[in-house]
């Protein structure tokens, strides 16, 4: 008789049972193997989304598989809960933001819960709780005493529309990285982080970071942005002044036939300074506005003027003009550069533009003995052998930027050098839902950090918020009024508060002391838990988070509080959840709500879906009929094992062996070894999640045809049996509540989820090959064997290679070429 699939009530019944257990605790035993599986934290807006869904049901199945095979597993969840939207939020409903925030958490964890996420809730951690940022300051003060904190008045990126700084980082194609508002600059005082004494580690680190996919490696290289060359400073004509370059190819610098400076260079004033001045000095303030307001050089029309003014060549003695213009950014290198358009397509079209000379001074390897009098028609990039450059002709690029660098070295007027893109990271943000910078404005004693005993500095509740342009914190004289820790006397408290990506990038170090209150977290505690063994979240946070955390890992390591350099050896970056074609939005309008499919399907369909449907680093395109088929093949489950739930009324015989076994009972048998070993590796060596499902799926398949022949002998019996006990424990990852019930009613006590994950016999697993035959015009000319269900286009590609084949065809292209899976390649010339 068939029993219904009553998800509802099994959902509920398994999730009490796992919470009444406390199944999911995280507990060090340094006799097992530990797997820290951390997936990114969310934000808590309201409600999780597909995305979250995916992300969390990706990492759940590999947890829990490590704890079935038998590792001890730290799986955390919190809040990444500061930043803006809860202010805005605020501000339009009207609600605090802490009461916003601490609603939605409550929202989000029922429904993390809900769906069965195995996380260890003793461990959460909130972000917006001072039990966990008064760390940030903690961190922070430790980072003021070595200088790695450091306040200065710079131009900064600032949204109009957040009313609020943003970091390099997060601006994005010149607008702002979470309204998209394009970015104006604006001149304040700010703390930064010093991530730039960390650039060079923050590279080479990557050796350590094989398991990362390339792209994001590359971003983060693209973005730290390291260039060797040399600087080389110019004589200003006429004054005892210089004026520094950085270059990339100082083996070109016999050709540089002008000076670029930057619009924002200090050397400006004195260069305009002259019979032109009104006019250059009109000039300038127009484009430093400009630049301002845009910093997106890349897209901007080059526009540029002569001063008038010569710079001194130090390598030819020549004097060349210098020019001022709109495409040199001041917090680039050193806000200058020399201009040499024979060998840069930059200073080619600006010399094109203004009529300047151009002078070759590198000629391609193959034409080394010609002459290079006449100007080029275009631009040689390539490195090649210097001409027209005095004592250095005839070098190759590679030796001249050396020679020329110890040149410069001797004579004084230069130095090789590296430099970086990567900038300091500013943090102030002048909003008030953050953690606020620990620091203490003195009249008599200056900069002061507040001390370690009076931290947490609370956000106060009382505060009023409006949405008008400065923080709400300077506006409450009750929180600004303070007196000095050091003196006694009255002070001012710092009023801006961090960039939550502070909060982000060290939350993983905490989820190993969550309650601790000494520090951020033991020495102890990160020993036994940390790196991440797979960190799995969206790739858009390759740049921002991803560097963050390396960073500040570095700098706790520094502090004597970990001894691990890089968090995540092991980075898994999800692909996006789409439907009808593009990113599931609020904008577009093609949101699914996990909470009408837990009511409709289940968890367990809705994780069986979303893990089967696509790889986890591939798109996930979301289609109603998928889930419909997911759901289907749970219930099918469930049905093929409650109707033959007598099979597991008699004691468990031997498990049949394939020789004492009938036909069908050996290939059951044989079938249940072979997909216990490819869902384990799947799971633990490819992530293949979703051939993981479709494995499971044969297996059923396959028992489902068997079966009533398979019930006729007692070999079949247990056959049957070995199948549908696997089929249940497999899927316990995947459908953790159904396979629970399943495993209950077969008769098994105690928790499926903490019980052992199934090993297989090594030779009952091994794969058969599959002979494949080869035609030639309907003639066979050749076989060979390949594993089973190898797909076409590698069955055609290893038929076209046999010598015997490549002969029959005579050394022409086949006409067509069909292949049959496990059977035959069929070639007709
Ligand atoms: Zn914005
Ligand atoms: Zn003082």
């Amino acid at each position: 008789m068939t029993e219904t699939y009553d998800f509802a009530a099994i959902e509920t019944k398994w999730q009490r049972a796992w919470e009444g257990e406390r199944a999911f605790r995280a507990v060090p035993d340094p006799s097992r193997p530990k797997f820290y599986l951390l997936e990114m934290y969310p934000y808590p807006s309201g409600r999780i989304h597909m995305g979250h869904v995916r992300n969390y049901s990706i990492g759940d199945v590999i947890a829990r598989q490590r704890r079935m095979a038998g590792a001890t597993v730290l799986h955390p969840i919190g809040w990444d809960a500061l930043g803006m939207p809860a202010e805005n939020a605020a501000i339009k409903h009207g609600t605090h933001p802490r009461t916003w925030t601490l609603d939605n958490v409550a929202h989000m964890r029922t429904q993390l819960k809900r769906l069965g996420i195995s996380y260890d809730w003793d461990r959460e951690v909130n972000t917006c709780l001072p039990d966990y940022y008064r760390w940030n300051q903690w961190i922070f003060l430790r980072m003021l005493e070595r200088g790695l904190a450091y306040r200065k008045d710079s131009w900064v990126n600032w949204c109009p529309q957040c009313r609020t700084v943003l970091a390099n980082e997060q601006v994005v194609g010149g607008g702002c990285w979470r309204c998209e508002t394009p970015v104006t600059q604006k001149k304040m005082e700010q703390w930064f982080l010093k991530i730039t004494d960390y650039a060079e580690e923050l590279l080479s680190g990557h050796a350590a970071l094989q398991k990362w996919p390339e792209h994001v490696l590359q971003m983060q290289k693209n973005w730290i942005g390291r260039s060797t060359g040399a600087h080389v400073r110019f004589g200003l004509d006429g004054s005892s002044k210089t004026i520094e370059v950085f270059t990339t190819r100082i083996d070109t610098i016999c050709g540089a036939t002008f000076l670029v400076v930057s619009a924002e260079h200090p050397i400006v004033p004195d260069l305009v300074a002259g019979p032109k001045a009104r006019e250059l000095g009109a000039w300038v303030d127009r484009t430093v506005a400009e630049m301002r307001k845009r910093r997106d050089v890349g897209e901007t029309e080059k526009d540029g003027v002569d001063t008038g003014r010569k710079a001194v060549n130090p390598f030819t003695g020549e004097r060349i003009p210098i020019w001022i213009a709109n495409y040199v950014l001041m917090d680039y290198g050193t806000g200058a550069i020399m201009g040499v358009p024979a060998h840069d397509s930059r200073d080619f079209e600006f010399a094109k533009g203004y009529g300047i000379p151009i002078r070759t001074v590198i000629a391609p390897p193959d034409r080394a003995g010609e002459r290079f009098d006449a100007e080029p028609a275009g631009v040689f990039e390539e490195p090649g052998i210097l001409v027209n450059s005095g004592p250095f002709d005839g070098l190759a690029s590679g030796k001249a930027m050396d020679e020329m660098g110890k040149y410069a070295e001797d004579k004084g007027f230069g130095r090789r050098s590296t430099i970086f893109r990567l900038r300091d990271w500013g943090i102030s943000r002048q909003r008030y839902w953050g953690t606020p910078i620990p620091v203490i404005y003195c009249g008599r004693c200056g900069t002061v950090g507040v001390p370690d005993a009076d931290l947490p500095v609370e956000l106060p509740f009382d505060v009023k918020l409006t949405g008008e342009e400065g923080s709400p914190l300077e506006r409450l004289e009750s929180f600004v009024r303070t007196t000095c820790p050091r003196c006694g006397g009255p002070a001012r408290r710092e009023t801006d508060t961090m960039d939550t990506f502070v909060d982000s990038s060290w939350y993983f170090f905490r989820y190993c002391s969550p309650r601790e209150t000494g520090l951020p977290f033991r020495a102890e505690d990160a020993k036994a838990w940390l790196p991440v063994d797979l960190y799995i979240g969206g790739v858009e946070h390759a740049i921002l988070h991803l560097i963050y955390s390396r960073f500040f890992t570095k700098v706790l390591r520094d502090f004597g509080l970990t001894d691990i350099s890089e968090p995540f050896p092991h980075y898994l970056a999800q692909g996006m959840v789409t439907k009808d074609g593009s990113a599931m939005s609020k904008s577009k309008g093609n949101i699914v709500d996990p909470d009408e499919i837990f009511a409709r399907y289940g968890a367990d369909a809705l994780r069986v879906f979303i893990l089967f449907a696509s790889p986890p680093d591939k798109e996930f395109a979301w289609a109603e009929e998928g889930l419909e088929g997911c759901y289907r093949f749970l219930v099918r489950v469930w049905a093929l094992v409650t109707e033959n739930l007598d099979l597991f009324a008699a004691p468990a015989g031997e498990a049949a062996s394939p020789s004492a076994a009938g036909d069908a009972a050996a290939r059951v048998v044989k079938k249940t070894h072979q997909t216990i070993r490819k869902v384990t590796e799947d799971i633990s060596v490819r992530f293949h999640l979703n051939t993981a499902v479709s494995s499971i799926m044969e297996l059923y398949n396959l028992a489902r045809r068997e079966r009533d022949g398979l019930r006729e002998t007692p070999a079949g019996r247990q056959a049957l049996r070995l199948a549908l006990e696997t089929i249940v424990r497999l899927l316990s990852p995947f459908a953790p509540h159904m396979a629970e019930e399943l495993w209950e009613k077969t008769g098994h006590s105690g928790l499926l989820m903490l019980s052992a994950w199934p090993a297989y016999d090594a030779s009952l697993a091994r794969e058969e090959m599959a002979t494949i035959v080869v035609q030639v015009n309907g003639k066979v000319r050749d076989r060979f064997e390949a594993v089973p269900d190898a797909a076409e286009a590698e069955l055609e590609a290893a038929a076209l290679a046999l010598p015997k084949i490549q002969a029959a065809l005579g050394g022409r292209p086949p006409r067509k070429v069909i292949s049959v899976r496990n059977k035959l390649v069929s070639i007709v010339s």
